[in-house]
């Protein structure tokens, strides 16, 4: 057995969990939407038929006021009926795997007025002022909780897990910033632990011992002036004296300015935390982010940093990834590389998530790759994520299918992300390719141009043109000055790239390429202590939250570099929501100069002539990088769409404006299930 501690079974008394794989919670819309019991339950059985030990759902409300308006609760007999199509879907499909319900009260965090805090403090996340609780409100607060418990065993889940972290109604009693009571559930710690101690206490007393009770704690919360280790220790032992079976541990408030699981984080770069704590606990403790191999899971178990490894992103992209890790087959993981652009912004955008590696993911009742009734010769130009994706679906289909590229190598714009620092996750998405191009025998031909005279014919039943992009050059006086410099040939180190830059356009590119300037030394997976290092995390003595007093620390670049964008809205608006923030913070502590509301005047020896705020200036610069967006390729499509051939357009090629390889890899998936 490769990995002996992943699968070993973890026996809690009255029950067991069958191996040390927890799939964590993860709100994923499907709560809220229409026939979301029932999309629920295709999407957690999956997982669950794919060799997960245990699986804790999205958060629940357990009443009106803890989530936003709209947001799924668990208080009523009539809504645990609903709950039981999930839970009986999931033993049916794995008799023994765990299903437990996730209870979140948002508290401060809550999108609605009615929300409620133990004071009036409004979180700097939240639009909303909540509604101090008086003490009967407090205690109304933990009976919900309980009855939501006592409803989910109903239900027929395996237990419950209660969240005491990242913001929500437990963790703001326990910090002091955000409980100013005067009764007994504020001032002393003591007494700030109170709420949390009585939702475990009568929550045990009320659903017996045969129930599964976590509670997530932030183990290191991320919040100067948070929780001290001290602290969190405390909290935890009379959590376990209460009678929790685990405890879960988390890194983070949603305000916080560290990010946690984005893609820069290194892999399981919070693991010793957890394995602190450990030592101080005799019940099992789980651990989480950025956990996404199979051999990452496998070292935090096998060096003592936790009993059990909860994943959520990494099963949303496989929901096969214990099944695949058992049997050797780890090269086949379709893996999570945290880019949060399917989940994690679409939670918060309130759209239904999904995956952008697997577009399947929460869409299981409606995106299947069945066999093809009618088996056909493709032809895929283009081997960027849409030929890729597009490929390798239809030839697990059944279809005979040939992939061309240009390039010696498969990936199209990935080559390029892959180079980018923090997104070394990118290769991983090429090796599952190139094993799904094995696996289902696409015939792959690389370092060809192709013509549409080496198309027609009858060698094909169905051509699909997938050519991707090519770069937009602004029409600026001056720019084919020598100056000048596309985006591809900087990341790919093919011209050289002075001290002094400018670049045009502030999309993700422009983000990815100053961030690649903006780097001293090699690219390449971050170092765990650079990382603490350049976002003022201290590991090692963990001061009031992991970062009271800790100042960040980055390498200022050397280069002077500006970052231009013509629109008047802040620069980096557009970036991922949840994930953007980190870019700008990153950039801004390297120096780089942000500027918007930019007119190009005209590029010559002196540098770039701009115009804003209705002044001319200079920048006295030696390179223009241009990231002005991408235009179609189609020169291939436009020669072929008059023959009888039948051509489909996908990609980059087909729609080049908001094109990402989310949208790309959705619609190639989407039209090769139909093909
Ligand atoms: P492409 O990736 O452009 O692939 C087209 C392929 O077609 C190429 O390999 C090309 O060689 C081949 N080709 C073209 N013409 C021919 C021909 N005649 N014969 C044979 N082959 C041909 N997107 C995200 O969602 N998230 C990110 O974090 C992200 N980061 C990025 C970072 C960088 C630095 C870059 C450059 C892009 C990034 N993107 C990101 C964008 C993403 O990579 C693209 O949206 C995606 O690659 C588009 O996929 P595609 O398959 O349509 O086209
Ligand atoms: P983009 O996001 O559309 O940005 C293009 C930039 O060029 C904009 O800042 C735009 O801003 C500017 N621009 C457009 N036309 C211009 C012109 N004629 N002259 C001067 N400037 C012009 O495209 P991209 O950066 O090329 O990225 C391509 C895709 O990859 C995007 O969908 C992006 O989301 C995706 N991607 C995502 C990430 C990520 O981390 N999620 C990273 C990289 C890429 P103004 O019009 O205001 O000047
Ligand atoms: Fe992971 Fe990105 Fe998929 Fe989310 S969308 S599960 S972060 S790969």
């Amino acid at each position: 057995m490769k990995y002996p501690n992943l699968f070993e079974p973890l026996n809690l008394g009255f029950t067991q969990i069958r191996n040390r794989a927890i799939m964590g919670s993860m709100h994923t819309g499907l709560e809220e939407t229409e026939n979301g019991f029932e999309r629920m339950a295709a999407y957690y059985s999956e997982r669950a038929a794919g060799g997960v030990g245990m699986i804790i759902t999205g958060g629940i409300a357990p009443n009106e006021e803890s989530g936003s308006e709209n947001h799924a609760k668990l208080s009523t007999e009539a809504e645990a009926d609903q709950h039981k199509i999930v839970t009986s879907a999931v033993h049916q499909k794995a008799p023994d795997v765990k299903i437990c319900l996730q209870i979140l009260h948002a508290g401060p965090l809550a999108r609605t007025t009615a929300s409620v805090a133990p004071s009036a403090i409004k979180s700097p996340i939240s639009k909303f002022i909540p509604n101090e609780l008086n003490t009967a409100g407090v205690e109304k607060q933990i009976n919900d909780h309980v009855s939501c418990a006592v409803l989910a065993k109903k239900a027929g889940y395996d237990g419950v897990e209660i969240i005491g972290s990242a913001g929500y109604l437990v963790s703001s009693f326990l910090v002091q910033k955000t409980n100013q009571r005067k009764d007994e559930y504020g001032g002393s710690y003591e007494n700030r632990m109170r709420f949390a101690l009585e939702i475990i206490n009568r929550t045990r007393q009320a659903v017996g011992t045969d129930f599964i009770l976590i509670f997530r704690i932030a183990a290191m919360d991320m919040l100067q002036g948070g929780m001290s280790w001290e602290e969190v220790v405390t909290l935890a032992k009379r959590i376990e004296a209460l009678g929790a079976n685990l405890i879960s541990t988390h890194f983070t408030w949603h305000e916080s300015k560290v990010p946690t699981i984005a893609t820069m984080v290194p892999r399981a770069a919070f693991t010793s935390v957890t394995g602190r704590l450990r030592r101080e606990l005799d019940i099992p403790v789980i651990t989480s982010n950025r956990i996404n191999m199979p051999d990452v899971a496998e070292g935090v178990l096998a060096r003592g940093d936790a009993d059990l490894v909860s994943m959520a992103r990494p099963l949303l992209a496989d929901s096969d990834f214990m099944l695949k890790a058992r049997e050797g087959r780890e090269d086949e993981i379709n893996t999570c590389i945290a880019c949060n652009q399917a989940c994690l912004d679409h939670t918060f955008s309130r759209i239904t998530s999904s995956c952008l590696v697997n577009p399947r993911a929460c869409h299981e009742t409606q995106l299947n790759y069945l066999p093809a009734k009618l088996k056909k010769r493709i032809a895929v130009v283009g081997a960027g994520p849409a030929g890729l994706a597009y490929a390798t679906i239809a030839a697990e289909r059944g279809h005979q299918v040939t992939l061309f590229d240009a390039a010696d190598e498969i990936g199209g714009q990935f080559n390029l992300a892959k180079k980018i620092p923090g997104k070394e996750e990118f290769y991983e998405t090429l090796r599952y390719f190139r094993r799904m191009i094995e696996l289902h025998s696409v015939d792959l031909k690389l370092g060809q141009v192709v013509t549409a005279e080496e198309l027609m014919g009858d060698l094909f039943d169905q051509v699909v043109i997938a050519t991707g992009v090519v770069p937009r050059k602004p029409e600026i006086e001056g720019i084919n000055h020598e100056k000048v410099v596309l985006y591809i040939d900087v990341i790919k180190g093919n011209k050289p790239v002075g001290d002094k830059v400018a670049v045009i356009g502030a999309g993700g590119i422009g983000f990815d390429v100053c961030e690649l300037i903006s780097h001293s030394g090699s690219s390449g997976a971050v170092d765990r202590n650079v990382f603490a290092r350049e976002w003022g995390i201290d590991f090692n003595n963990h001061p009031r939250g992991g970062v009271t007093g800790v100042e960040p620390v980055v390498a200022k670049t050397d280069r002077e570099i500006w970052l231009l964008q013509r629109k008047v809205t802040p620069v980096g608006r557009g970036l991922g929501l949840t994930t953007g923030w980190t870019h700008r913070l990153s950039l801004a502590r390297r120096g780089v100069k942000m500027l918007n509301a930019v007119e190009y005047v005209k590029i010559d020896d002196a540098g770039l002539h701009i115009r804003r705020e209705e002044k001319t200036e200079i920048l006295h610069v030696d390179t223009i990088v241009i990231c002005a967006g991408q235009q179609s390729e189609r020169s291939l499509f436009d020669t072929l769409r008059d023959s009888d051939l039948p051509v489909e357009l996908i990609g980059g090629a087909y729609k080049a404006a908001e094109l990402d390889a989310k949208t790309a890899i959705k619609q190639a998936s989407y039209l090769a299930a139909e093909v």
